[in-house]
Formats: structure tokens, C-alpha cells, sequence
């Protein structure tokens, strides 16, 4: 490519709405440009990179045995009620209707149509085992679109889907496509981690999320410091220390606690540690046909984890707040609740650690009144199970070591998803013994336009983009620095040539700009090579500047062609 025949407009300075990095360099280099909130064109920089990602994922998912194919946008609602996702995919699913009122949605993901499509022509478990997958647009209405192609609302993403006939069918194509999305973000040059991810109800070691690890992640992840284990906040467990107290018990007492509305207000007024006081959370899960009430009580040191209260009450969407008004209803004052008699619709689910507590602070649910000396055998609830976040300082849960915590983009997912979609569509083969079974799944997704961004959160610097060679979207810029010295043009049309015609990718900044224009655009777009043709060309002389370490060194013209194979090939 000449740049003097680009289309190509960078930019000293990117908007005040761009916040991360990734999303200011990606717009001063013009690799994208954004139509309304979250859809973007990808400029030909950009969508060079974007292909580059893709391939990779195409080859390393065709190695591993996966076959490509492409499933339509364009779903009709009906599909969705059979799975129940119509309602529980909630306003994150695009929703249109065609010219007869009927109801369609634009994928967001595509476990529905891939399950209606094997219904329709699988029907032996001697068909089985199989892994298909699709690199395409999705759509998700987000609720908060932002930093540019890292969280979009229609975005480029590799989702595959694998169907089997036995569970250990299954584990072995997870392994395969664990190993596959390691390959695949190495030949990238990303640094990643694979964590344990939450898996709702499904449990074990059946998801796993990939991370390009960097500052501005928005997933928080907890990693020991002396073992392999990681995993996302909300599915990281850890051990603390609990143990028997043989404090006696004293009988529940009402103290008024003016304007003690926090943990902290509390335990300062009456002179207690956090740890002897317990704290409520209200929680609601919102069903087809109403809601779900939650109240959830832990020590007033540790923090609720949602998503583990979603599992443990087998709830199938995230769980929210109660309203103030809600609250009301059960008798809960915000501030001051806690749980000593039964409330109809009102589940209760108490954090192992309220067991090992004596004598604790808890609301009265009573403005400004708490009960202290209370104990468990003073509370009503329903269960007790582990609902607490895990955060660094804790213990590894295989004892190993302690946790410690890094922030991360998540790339890449991958989820044993079992009979889930199956039974719901009623996807059936017959085995050996001509009995029906549903048949077994596993989904894998990558996001292909996120890892753009990732991969410039991680590599950059003050001046611009850093590429790893193998998504660059070109390799090498040749920069005629002066356009008026025959010389200087000669040889950069020489190399130019050259290095194409030895499937090297190169561009020619040929534009009629000064050279420190040309130079400053060359580390801005992150070429991992810049040649410059100035005035050593009078003596067979250019200067070829390495883009990551800044080396620059003098090459012979002749020796350039393999100056760069070598430069690639390393
Ligand atoms: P997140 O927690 O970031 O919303 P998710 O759990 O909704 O992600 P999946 O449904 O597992 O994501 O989708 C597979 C992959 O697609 C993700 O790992 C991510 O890389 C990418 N992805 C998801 N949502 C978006 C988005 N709005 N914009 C760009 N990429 C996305
Ligand atoms: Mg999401």
C-alpha cells in the first residue's frame, strides 16, 4: 500500500470520550470510526487486524478438528421462548419485528440456532462426536457500551459449538479447544491466563474465561501467588481461618444505634470489631412471574457475592437490589435489617462465617435499633452455604499459597453447557441400545474485535501502538524521507517492491509530508518496522528502526531483504 494513495487520517489527539488507551490510539491511528454508541466501522488498518485475528483462530480451530460454518443474524423470537432465553436474555437482546409483526431478534450468540440445526439432522449417536464454529457479527444491546471495540454492541466474535454423545466425549473436545485457545493466543503475543470461571448451577471445572492480563481489565481476577489456580472474583473461593469460640452465650438485647447505617457506623458506636457484627443484604431475582426475594446475611467484615447467592438458590439470572418499597413489605429497614421470624416469600441464606461469630450486632429492623448478643439459634433462615467473595489476602483454596489479585480483559470463554440447550429443543440421538439421549454440548467463544483492543491495552507506549508481529496489520514502513531527492524515491520504491514481492507486508510513506510527520504516524499505527530512506540512500544506506525496542540500525540496501526475514522469523 501507498500511503500517499490511503485512506488514512491520524489524529495528534483522540476525544475526551475515549478513556482507555486502546480506544484513543485505535482512533488516532484511524483503524476505527464510530457510527453511534458502540457500532464502528473498521477503517482498512483496522480491519487488516481484525483479519489477521481471525485467521489465526480460523487455522489453529481447523487444526483442532473444528469445521467453519455461518449461521444467520436474523432469529426468529419463537426459537428463543422454546429455550426461555426470549425472557431471560432481558434487554441486552436486540428485538425487531418484521413487516407482519412477527418477532425476531439479531443474534447475540447462537446456541439456539446451532441446536435447532443439529435437531433437524442428527439423530445417531454414531454421528457424534463434532465441533462447528462461525466467525461473525453479534449484537448485544449493552447496557453500557464503551472504551471503543471492548465492549460493543455489535462486535466480531468466533463462537463454536460441539455436540456428543457422552460426558467424557465432552472433557476430552474441552481439553482440545483449552489447548487450541492457548495456541491461539500465543501465535498472537498476548499475555493471557486461563481462569475458572463461574458456571451457575452447572459447576466443577466446566468453564473457563481467557484474560489478556492489563491495567485496565474490567474483570478482577484472583491468582495464587505459589500454585496454578486462578479464577474470576465471582466464582474464586479461598480459606480463612474460622474457628470455634467458647464465648458463652448471652441473651439478645435491643440498643438503640442512632444513625449507625454502615458496618463501620455500627461497630465505632458500639465499640466492637467489624467481626462481631453481621450484615444484611437484600437481594431479588427477577422470574417471568414475579420475583424472588433474597435476604442474605454475612460478618460485617466480608462482602456478599452475588453470584454465589445465585447459585446456591439455583437462580438462572443475575440477581439485583430490592427496592426500598420492597423492603418494606417484609418489614426489612435498609441499614437496620436482620432476620428473627419467618417471612412468607422471603428466602433467607446466612454466610457460613455467621456460624462461627458469638454475640453479634444485628439490625432490629427498626430505624435506628440493633439487636446485640445475638447468635444463630436467635436468626430465621432457610440455608447456610458459602456466599462470600473471595479478595487477595486470602488463602489459596488448594492451600497453596496466598491470593493475590490482577485485572484482566476477558478474550475468550469457553463452557461445558451439557444437556442445557439440548433438552430445552429437544435435541435427541438414539445410542447403542436405540435409547433416546440428549445430546451434550460445549460452547467457545472468542471475541474477535475485543482482542484488538486487548492486545493495544497491553502493548504500547507514549508515542503509539506496539503490534505483535503476527496481527500487525502491515509489517514494515518504508518512508521516503525527503519526496524531492531522486535518490531517496528510487530506493524506497526499490525496497518497497522488494519486501511485497517477498510476502513481506510493506507500506510506502510516499506522501509529500516533512519525514518527522511520517515518522511520529509510522509509531502511532505500531508498523513493527520502519525503514528510512534519507540521506544515507546516497550512499546505499537506510535506517531500519525497530518498533519494540527502539533499536535502530544501518543496513546496506541490498541487505535489507534479509535483515527483515530475519527480523521475522525470530
Ligand atoms: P462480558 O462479561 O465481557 O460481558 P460475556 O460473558 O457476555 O462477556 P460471552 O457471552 O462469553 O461474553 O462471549 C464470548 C466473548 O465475546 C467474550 O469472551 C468476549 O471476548 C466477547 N464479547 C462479549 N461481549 C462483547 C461486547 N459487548 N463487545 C465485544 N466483545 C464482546
Ligand atoms: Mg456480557
Amino acid at each position: 500500500m501507498r500511503l500517499s494513495k490511503a485512506f488514512l487520517k491520524t489524529y495528534k489527539e483522540a476525544p475526551k470520550e475515549a478513556q482507555i488507551v486502546s480506544h484513543q490510539l485505535m482512533l488516532r491511528a484511524f483503524m476505527i470510526n464510530q457510527l453511534t454508541r458502540g457500532v464502528y466501522t473498521y477503517l482498512p488498518f483496522g480491519y487488516r487486524v481484525l483479519k489477521k485475528i481471525e485467521n489465526i483462530t480460523r487455522e489453529e480451530m481447523d487444526r483442532a478438528g473444528a469445521q467453519e460454518l455461518l449461521m444467520p443474524v436474523l432469529q426468529p423470537a419463537s426459537l428463543w421462548e422454546e429455550s426461555g432465553r426470549w425472557f431471560a436474555y432481558g434487554p441486552e437482546l436486540m428485538r425487531l419485528k418484521d413487516r407482519n409483526e412477527r418477532e425476531f431478534s439479531l443474534g447475540p450468540t447462537h446456541e439456539e440456532v446451532i441446536t435447532d440445526v443439529v435437531r433437524d439432522s442428527i439423530s445417531s449417536y454414531k454421528e457424534l462426536p463434532f465441533n462447528v464454529y462461525q466467525i461473525q457479527t453479534k449484537f448485544r444491546d449493552e447496557m453500557r457500551p464503551r472504551f471503543g471495540l471492548m465492549r460493543g454492541r455489535e462486535f466480531v466474535m468466533k463462537d463454536g459449538y460441539s455436540f456428543h454423545l457422552t460426558q467424557e466425549s465432552l472433557d476430552e473436545e474441552y481439553l482440545n479447544m483449552k489447548d487450541t485457545y492457548s495456541r491461539i493466543f500465543e501465535r498472537m503475543g498476548l499475555n493471557y491466563r486461563a481462569v475458572e470461571a463461574d458456571t451457575g448451577s452447572i459447576g466443577g471445572d466446566a468453564s473457563h474465561e481467557f484474560m489478556v492480563l492489563a491495567e485496565s481489565g474490567e474483570d478482577d481476577i484472583l491468582y495464587s501467588d505459589s500454585s496454578d489456580y486462578a479464577a474470576n472474583v465471582e466464582k474464586a473461593t479461598s480459606i480463612i481461618e474460622l474457628k470455634e469460640s467458647n464465648e458463652e452465650k448471652l441473651p439478645k438485647e435491643l440498643v438503640e444505634t442512632p444513625n449507625a447505617k454502615t458496618i463501620e457506623d455500627l461497630a465505632n458506636f458500639l465499640n466492637i470489631p467489624k467481626e462481631k457484627t453481621v450484615k444484611a443484604v437484600m437481594l431479588k431475582e427477577i422470574l417471568e412471574d414475579g420475583e424472588k426475594f433474597v435476604l442474605a446475611l454475612i460478618r460485617g467484615d466480608l462482602d456478599v457475592n452475588p453470584i454465589k447467592v445465585k447459585n446456591a438458590i439455583g437462580a438462572s439470572t443475575e440477581l439485583e437490589m430490592m427496592t426500598e418499597e420492597e423492603c418494606e413489605k417484609f418489614g426489612l429497614v435498609a441499614g437496620y435489617a436482620g432476620s428473627y421470624e419467618k417471612k412468607e416469600g422471603l428466602y433467607v441464606i446466612i454466610d457460613e462465617t455467621v456460624k462461627y461469630v458469638r454475640n453479634f450486632a444485628l439490625g432490629a429492623n427498626k430505624v435506628d435499633y440493633h439487636y446485640v448478643n445475638v447468635n444463630l439459634e436467635d436468626l430465621a433462615y432457610d440455608l447456610v452455604a458459602d456466599i462470600r467473595t473471595a479478595k487477595a489476602g486470602d488463602l489459596s483454596p488448594d492451600g497453596k499459597g496466598v491470593l493475590k489479585i490482577a485485572r484482566g480483559i476477558e478474550v475468550g470463554h469457553i463452557f461445558k453447557l451439557g444437556e442445557k440447550y439440548s433438552k430445552a429443543l429437544n435435541a435427541t440421538v438414539l445410542d447403542e441400545n436405540g435409547k433416546q439421549q440428549f445430546i451434550k454440548m460445549g460452547c467457545y467463544g472468542m471475541g474477535m474485535s475485543r482482542i484488538i483492543s486487548a492486545a493495544i491495552e497491553q502493548n504500547h507506549d507514549e508515542y503509539g501502538i506496539i503490534w505483535p508481529k503476527a496481527i500487525a496489520p502491515y509489517h514494515v514502513d518504508v518512508i521516503i524521507a525527503n519526496m524531492k531527492d531522486e535518490t531517496q524515491v528510487n530506493i524506497g520504491e526499490k525496497l518497497y517492491n522488494e519486501l511485497n514481492q517477498n510476502k513481506i507486508e510493506t507500506v510506502l510513506d510516499d506522501r509529500n509530508e516533512r519525514a518527522g510527520f511520517k515518522f511520529k504516524d509510522a509509531d502511532l499505527i505500531g508498523f513493527p518496522l520502519k525503514i528510512v530512506v534519507g540521506k544515507g540512500a546516497a550512499d546505499g544506506i537506510v535506517e531500519v528502526k525497530d518498533r519494540k525496542t527502539g533499536e535502530s540500525t544501518d543496513v546496506k540496501v541490498e541487505e535489507v531483504l534479509n535483515f527483515v526475514k530475519n527480523f521475522m522469523a525470530e
